[in-house]
């Protein structure tokens, strides 16, 4: 795709485009650090009616927790949504397992946004296991997990990431306590939920009561956030303001619908 080509695309997707699922680290932020002009870019989106979610894999930490982050960096609006891998997995349990138990390798914090949701969490005898980004894992959690595994329960897993983007030497996330777990038990999660799969897609669809072709992914990682819309049928903009640059973008298989400089590029074609 030419340049021309792609400003076409880019125009078309944000004049069809309802709702803005974002990406956090690396498209609307770096770390503590917003990107560009970013505030008054996502004032000009709400102002031209499209509705944000902020859209993470993150499952360590709450909404609320996201929520209390963007109003410290200035960017929070009440009517916008945040929609981690945690409430997309919690959202799965209420209607695939109502009623059962849960095992939840998880934050005390997402204990509690689980709790809220009306899951019903249990130490021992659960009838469904779930893998959650616990940087409170311990040996013992571990043993109760590839117990129930082993045990052929129900095997959940909140998003495939195995490493979480750091300052410096990135720590093993999910992903990576998967490979552990396969190595003991000899079994994968039975459904992960967060991005690139769509069980989170299908959610974020069904709550906002968009059609998929009104939603438009935006992120720097082709692998997880443009895979994601891909595997959902959502537009998506691949975004050069984070880990991916304009050499990788030309390469990658996840072909996005359009690439962007950053989310600030969009606010000429509203
Ligand atoms: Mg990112």
């Amino acid at each position: 795709m030419n340049a021309d080509e792609n400003r076409a695309k880019l125009a078309e997707i944000v004049r069809n485009t309802r709702v803005f699922l974002l990406d956090m680290d690396g498209t609307v932020y770096i770390e503590d650090e917003l990107i560009g002009d970013m505030k008054n870019t996502l004032s000009a989106l709400r102002r031209a009616g499209k509705r944000l979610v902020y859209c993470t894999n993150n499952s360590s930490k709450t909404a609320a927790e996201y929520q209390k982050k963007l109003a410290r960096l200035g960017i929070w609006s009440e009517e916008d949504l945040v929609y981690t891998s945690g409430i997309a997995t919690a959202e799965y349990l209420k209607e695939f397992y109502p009623g059962k138990r849960v095992y939840l390798v998880g934050t005390d914090a997402l204990k509690g946004e689980f709790s809220d949701a009306g899951i019903a969490l249990a130490e021992e005898d659960a009838d469904v296991g779930v893998l959650a980004y616990d940087t409170t894992l311990t040996f013992e959690k571990l043993v109760k997990l590839n117990r129930m595994i082993v045990k052929g329960r129900p095997y959940i897993a909140t998003h495939p990431d195995a490493v979480c983007p750091a300052k410096d030497v990135f720590p093993p996330d999910v992903g990576s306590f998967i490979e552990l777990l396969h190595c003991s038990s000899g079994k994968y999660p039975d459904v992960i939920c967060g991005k690139p799969y769509k069980v989170m897609g299908e959610r974020i669809a069904r709550r906002l009561g968009v059609a998929a072709k009104e939603i438009c992914m935006v992120g720097d990682r082709p692998h997880t956030d443009i895979r994601f819309a891909n595997n959902n049928e959502f537009a998506s903009v691949l975004v050069l303001s984070g880990e991916t640059d304009a050499e990788t973008a030309e390469r990658t298989p996840d072909r996005a619908g359009a690439v962007a400089d950053s989310l600030n590029s969009l606010t000429v074609f509203l």
